[in-house]
Order: C-alpha cells, then sequence, then structure tokens
C-alpha cells in the first residue's frame, strides 16, 4: 500500500480572457511510505496546485489521488473528500501562524479541532510539549508567533504539522522565508525528524540543491507534467530530457548534427552510439571535461583557450574559449595546471555526453 497515489491529475485555471491554462497536465506520482518526495521545478509549473490538490484544498478537474490506500479525490466517480477529513498535515510557505495565539495554541489547535478523537487538556498539553521539544523550542510554548523570528515561527509551524502524528506531512517551500544559515540548520533537522517520526513527506521546491539534498526521490516537474521521478543520482546523472539536465545541476552545449560515427558539431566530430535523431544537443556537466595540452584520443577532443581560472574552494573552474562556445570546466581541488591563455584540449569520455534530439 502506497502512501500517495495519484494518477492521471489535471487541473486546469480560466484566465482573466476566459482561456484556460493547465496548471497540472496528466501528473502521476507513486510515493511509498517513509519516503522523502521532493517536487521541483520553476515558478509557475504547477508544484503548489498539485500540493494543494493532494490536501484537498484544491478540486483537479479529473484523475485519483490516494492517501495511505484510501481514495480521496476520484474526477471518474465524484469522490473528493474534504480537506479536513484527509490523514495528513500541510506545512505553508507563509508559517500560517494565528497571530493572536501563542505557539502552544497554535500547535494545539489542530488537536482541538480534529474530527473524531476527543482528547483531554493534559494529554493535549504534553503532545503539544512534545512537539515543540522536537523542533527545538521547547522553551518557546508561550511566546507570540510576532515575538519569534522567521526561523522559530517555521519551527512552530512544523511542530503543529507533527502533533497529530500524520502519516503523510506537505510542505509548501517551508524554507524559502529563512535566511541561508537558519535554512540550512532546518534542513537537516527536518530530515533527522522525518526519520524518527516516520512519517512520509512529499516537500516542494524550486531550489534543487535543497531537492538533492532532501530527496530520497524528486520529481522535476515543467508546464504541469512530470518530466523525471527519480532518485537524485538518476535525475543528476542520467537525466530523461534535456531540461531535466539543465535544470538539475550545470551543463555545457554542443549544437550536433547526425553524421557517421556520431555528431559533428562546431568543434569537430563528437563519437557516439547514442541515436537521439539528426539535430540534437550534445550536454556535459563541467566536472566531466578534462584538459590536455596535447589533442587527446577521446570520444570528443574540443580545442580552446582559457580565458578565465577561478579557485571556487571545493574545486578550480576553468573558463574555456573554444570557437563561439564558452565551456566550463571543473578540476576537483586547487588546479595550477594551466593558466590564462593557455590553449588547450577539453577532452571528454562518450559515457558523459547526453544527447538530446533538438526540434
Ligand atoms: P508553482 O507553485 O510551481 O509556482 P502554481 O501551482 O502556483 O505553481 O501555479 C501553476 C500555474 O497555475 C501558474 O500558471 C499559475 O499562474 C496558475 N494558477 C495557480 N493558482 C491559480 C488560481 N487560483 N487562479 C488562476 N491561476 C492560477
Ligand atoms: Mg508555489
Amino acid at each position: 500500500q502506497r502512501a500517495v497515489e495519484i494518477r492521471g491529475l489535471t487541473k486546469h485555471f480560466r484566465r482573466q480572457d476566459g482561456s484556460t491554462v493547465p496548471a497540472i497536465d496528466g501528473a502521476d506520482l507513486s510515493i511509498e511510505k517513509g519516503e522523502f518526495v521532493v517536487l521541483l521545478g520553476p515558478s509557475g509549473c504547477g508544484k503548489t496546485t498539485l500540493l494543494r490538490s493532494v490536501a484537498g484544498l484544491e478540486t483537479p478537474d479529473s484523475g485519483r489521488i490516494t492517501v495511505g490506500g484510501t481514495t480521496v479525490f476520484d474526477g471518474a466517480t465524484g469522490t473528493n473528500v474534504g480537506a479536513d477529513r484527509r490523514e495528513l498535515s500541510m506545512v505553508f510557505q507563509s508559517y500560517a501562524l494565528w497571530p493572536h495565539m501563542t505557539a502552544a495554541r497554535n500547535v494545539r489547535y489542530p488537536l482541538e479541532n480534529q474530527r473524531g478523537a476527543r482528547r483531554d487538556r493534559s494529554t493535549m498539553n504534553q503532545r503539544v510539549a512534545e512537539a515543540l521539544t522536537a523542533v527545538g523550542i521547547g522553551d518557546l510554548g508561550g511566546q507570540y508567533p510576532s515575538q519569534l523570528s522567521g526561523g522559530q515561527q517555521q519551527r512552530v509551524a512544523l511542530a503543529r504539522a507533527l502533533v497529530n502524528n500524520s502519516d503523510v506531512v506537505l510542505f509548501d517551500e517551508p524554507l524559502s522565508n529563512v535566511d541561508a544559515k537558519v535554512r540550512e540548520t532546518l534542513r537537516v533537522e527536518l530530515l533527522s525528524m522525518q526519520r524518527r517520526f516516520g512519517f512520509t513527506a512529499l516537500f516542494v521546491t524550486h531550489d534543487q540543491a535543497e531537492a538533492m539534498e532532501l530527496a530520497t526521490r524528486i520529481a522535476v516537474l515543467d508546464k504541469g507534467q512530470v518530466q523525471q521521478f527519480g532518485t537524485p543520482d538518476e535525475v543528476y546523472a542520467r537525466p530523461a530530457t534535456e531540461y531535466v539536465a539543465k535544470f538539475i545541476g550545470n551543463t555545457n552545449e554542443l549544437e550536433g548534427t547526425r553524421t557517421e560515427g556520431g555528431y559533428s558539431t562546431s568543434l569537430g566530430l563528437v563519437r557516439t552510439s547514442a541515436a537521439a535523431g539528426e539535430r540534437v544537443s550534445l550536454l556535459f556537466r563541467p566536472e566531466h571535461g578534462k584538459l590536455f595540452a596535447e589533442r587527446p584520443d577521446m570520444a570528443a577532443a574540443l580545442p580552446g583557450r582559457v580565458v578565465a581560472v577561478l579557485f571556487m574552494g571545493t574545486h578550480t573552474e576553468f573558463l574555456v574559449q573554444a570557437g563561439e562556445t564558452r565551456l566550463r570546466i571543473w578540476v576537483s581541488g586547487r588546479s595550477t595546471d594551466f593558466r590564462d591563455g593557455d590553449e588547450v584540449w577539453v577532452g571528454l569520455r562518450e559515457q558523459d555526453v547526453m544527447v538530446f534530439p533538438r526540434e
């Protein structure tokens, strides 16, 4: 039994001129129990709409959603379980705390308003104290939101999501309003909390580094469609589409035309058995280009000149002007092998060249 299952989900919004845009366009996702799934994509690609559809805050046009094996939405049968009856919690980007309630009251709120289970006050207060302690603010329960920092407010929102012991917790860019240092800390804590409480997380972000750090699997979205759903390793090393390759990590790009033994480019032949059509984009990661003083015998050897050498701490970045193309090559650590102005060859192995069809 899956934690969350999404099948053929579609949702259109009407524009002011009467036309409609698909915010979600036939999305499928199967999420296992205990997974930390990140929905990743640029602003406007449909992440929030997808999450709100799972929460029951948005009604899709068609498709099906199950949570913990229970069908909560089915366009074909008209099933649509209310948001308050879905067994999940949600953390919003804006924290969404009640300003007139203390942190503890905010966290207690979902317990007081939960359907079914009636709880006595002392049990509730104990659960609230546990949740606040779990998120590292056990001593701030008496404070009002306005007395708390952004990071602390987000911890309150997190405690409120955990207090129900929901099996599934939805997060809509919860860290985007806190500053970079706090964000780092909260990410790590969020992961350890997820492992400890054992909930399934569905987490929205537009930040690919955040996605790589948190996810067991990443769903890369573009215009309401799931372009790829895979582990961080898979989407980085074997991107399904050019869009995914460019959105996750850095790439160098050449245009190629099919020829004997591979693709011909403005910088010479790229030998490859990949066959993705007549006209293609050839992409490679900066860390996969190797620099040589003499022409190497590799799948590709691209001639160029070093125009800048930048030490980045973990690696050295060489900017290589190759014809019209500016290539970025990363060598780990501090490299002094080449300098500004040196003539070089960028060597590539066949397995490091990603080939995608061009329209
Ligand atoms: P994201 O969270 O990835 O930034 P959203 O799900 O918020 O994307 O939006 C997806 C698309 O749907 C966008 O084109 C957005 O303008 C549109 N949209 C979202 N909510 C509404 C709404 N309530 N009314 C009309 N259009 C909307
Ligand atoms: Mg959004």
